[in-house]
Order: C-alpha cells, then sequence, then structure tokens
C-alpha cells in the first residue's frame, strides 16, 4: 500500500492507471477508522481493480465551534487497517496542499443543503458546501469508476449523488448500508467522545427509529414520528430533528403512497452530535398488516 500526500502525486497515479486501463474505486474518509469504514473498502476492494482510499478531516465542513480540533485522529491505525483491507493508495493530503493560498472555489448544491443537518438550527448549509466541495475535488483528481458513500449520512448520500448528477462526473455514486455496533447504535468515529454513561444512552436514538417503524405500521406517519421522538426524549435525548422526508427530494414527507420514507435524526448526547436514520417502505409494512 502506498500513501500519497499531495494533489500531483495523485494526479501522476491517475495517469498511470489510466494507461493500465484498470478499474478504480474511492472511498473517501475523514480516517478513525470503523467497521463502518471497512464495509465500504470490502466493497471497493471486490469490485475494482484498485481502491483508493481518502484520509482527509475536511476543514471546510466544519462550522466555527464545531470539533475540527478535537476530531478523532490516528493514522498509524488508520493506515494498518486500509493495508488489511486491501487498500492499494490511501491520499491523505495536508489541508493547504488542498486548499493552498488564493484558493476561493466552493461547489454548492441548492435546497437539499438547506434541511435537517443543513437548516441554520444545525450544521447549516455551508457544512455540505464544504462536503461538496470536497468530494468534487476528489472525483476530479481521482476519477475514480465508483465512489463508495454510506447510508448513516442519508442527507450527504442524496447531497452527492445530485452534486454527481448536476455536474456530470461519470463516477458512479454507491451508498452502502449503515453499520452498527452490537446494540444498534451506528457505528461513528464520534462514538469515541461519548462516556459510558452516554454511549448506553445513545442507544435510544436507533431504538427510537425502529419504534417510529413499527407505530408507522399501525398508526400511520404522525403517530409514528410522535411515539420516536418521544422514546428518544424518555433516554433524556432532545432531538435537534426528527423527521420524515422522501430520500431523493429531502421534501417532507406527508405518510400517503407507497413511496419509502426516510425518518432522520439528529441529537446531542452529552454534547457529542450524533445522526441516524432509517428507510421505512410503506408498501413492504402495509403488506404486514393483518
Ligand atoms: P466519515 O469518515 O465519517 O466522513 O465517513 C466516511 C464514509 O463512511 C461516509 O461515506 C460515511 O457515510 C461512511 N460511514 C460512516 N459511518 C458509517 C456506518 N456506520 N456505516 C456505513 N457507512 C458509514
Amino acid at each position: 500500500m502506498k500513501v500519497l500526500r499531495t494533489p500531483a502525486e495523485v494526479h501522476s497515479l491517475r495517469d498511470e492507471l489510466r494507461n493500465r486501463a484498470v478499474t478504480v474505486g474511492l472511498v473517501p474518509t475523514m480516517g478513525y477508522l470503523h467497521e463502518g469504514h471497512d464495509s465500504l473498502l470490502k466493497a471497493a476492494r471486490e469490485e475494482n481493480d484498485v481502491v483508493v482510499m481518502s484520509l482527509f478531516v475536511n476543514p471546510t465542513q466544519f462550522r466555527a465551534g464545531e470539533d475540527l480540533s478535537t476530531y478523532p485522529r490516528d493514522e498509524e491505525r488508520d493506515l494498518a487497517i486500509a493495508g488489511q483491507s486491501g487498500v492499494d493508495y490511501v491520499y491523505a493530503p495536508l489541508p493547504d496542499d488542498i486548499y493552498p493560498s488564493g484558493y476561493a472555489t466552493r461547489v454548492e448544491v441548492e435546497g437539499l443543503t438547506e434541511v435537517l443537518c443543513g437548516s441554520e438550527t444545525s450544521r447549516g448549509p455551508g457544512h455540505f458546501a464544504g462536503v461538496t466541495t470536497i468530494v468534487a475535488k476528489l472525483l476530479n483528481a481521482v476519477d475514480p469508476d465508483v465512489a463508495y458513500f454510506g447510508q448513516k449520512d442519508a442527507q450527504q448520500a442524496t447531497v452527492i449523488r445530485r452534486m454527481a448528477e448536476d455536474l456530470e462526473f461519470r463516477t458512479r455514486i454507491d451508498i452502502l448500508p449503515t453499520v452498527r455496533e452490537r446494540d444498534g447504535l451506528a457505528m461513528s468515529s464520534r462514538n469515541a467522545y461519548l462516556s459510558p454513561e452516554a454511549r448506553e444512552r445513545a442507544t435510544a436514538i436507533w431504538a427510537s427509529l425502529l419504534e417510529t417503524e413499527t407505530v408507522f405500521a399501525e398508526s400511520g406517519l404522525d403517530a409514528a414520528l410522535d411515539a420516536g421522538r418521544h422514546h428518544l426524549e424518555s433516554a433524556g435525548i432532545t432531538p435537534e430533528y426528527f423527521e420524515a422526508r422522501y430520500p431523493g427530494t429531502l421534501d417532507p414527507a406527508d405518510g400517503e403512497g407507497s413511496d419509502p420514507i426516510l425518518v432522520a435524526v439528529a441529537a446531542k448526547v452529552d454534547g457529542t452530535r450524533l445522526i441516524d436514520n432509517i428507510l421505512i417502505e410503506p408498501e413492504r409494512d402495509n403488506r404486514r398488516k393483518p
């Protein structure tokens, strides 16, 4: 496995790979790898000749006051895991190489980035502009056949799909299921912040989404959202948002019809901001009814 540090190194790698006519899979990460990342790396390994993983804590997607300076980092461990997962190249640049002096370009997706995590009371639309800018730069530099992302960040997946289509990137965007701890908590680098007590309480997030799914099948969407929110609040967790939306457009879901519904939640548990979601399929749930 080789570690690349600069855009110039990635560009010359790309030239070489193009001459060899191999397929390339890209897995963008901010490091502090866990099994969620690993599932993306495994898929990339199975489906491509060459696997590139990027490792970059992207400063432009953090708001002032967020956890950029304390975001967990352990490059040595990440490189060891990447090696074991069959990664061929890790691209781990420095912020100054990605955003050199004079850098002035932002890639912004409108609309989709103004709700849920993008609302002003949450991380704000600037968060997603940071995400789409870095992902656009990575897609441009690495030019992968496939790029892999996790359903855990459902809104991010929707926004990146939109960007890739709008800007005519020819990379296929694959979204893989959320990998969970045994008790249901979605794996996240930020789980490392949780005290044992907060870690225990955080299980209420996934439980509240399962509760929402169950109640939806019996009593409809409004009752389901009430039940989910109530479950969370009973565990002493106040959601930043707990909302039902259609996954492709992120328009509010009304619970009528057969389209899948994304129920997404963000909540701070003892100061650690966690997100999770569930996709509810009304038709399947209706079929379960007696
Ligand atoms: P991050 O390093 O947190 O920016 O995540 C890098 C990629 O891994 C993103 O596409 C995430 O959606 C994905 N990811 C993070 N956590 C999980 C998880 N628990 N299951 C599946 N994918 C995940």
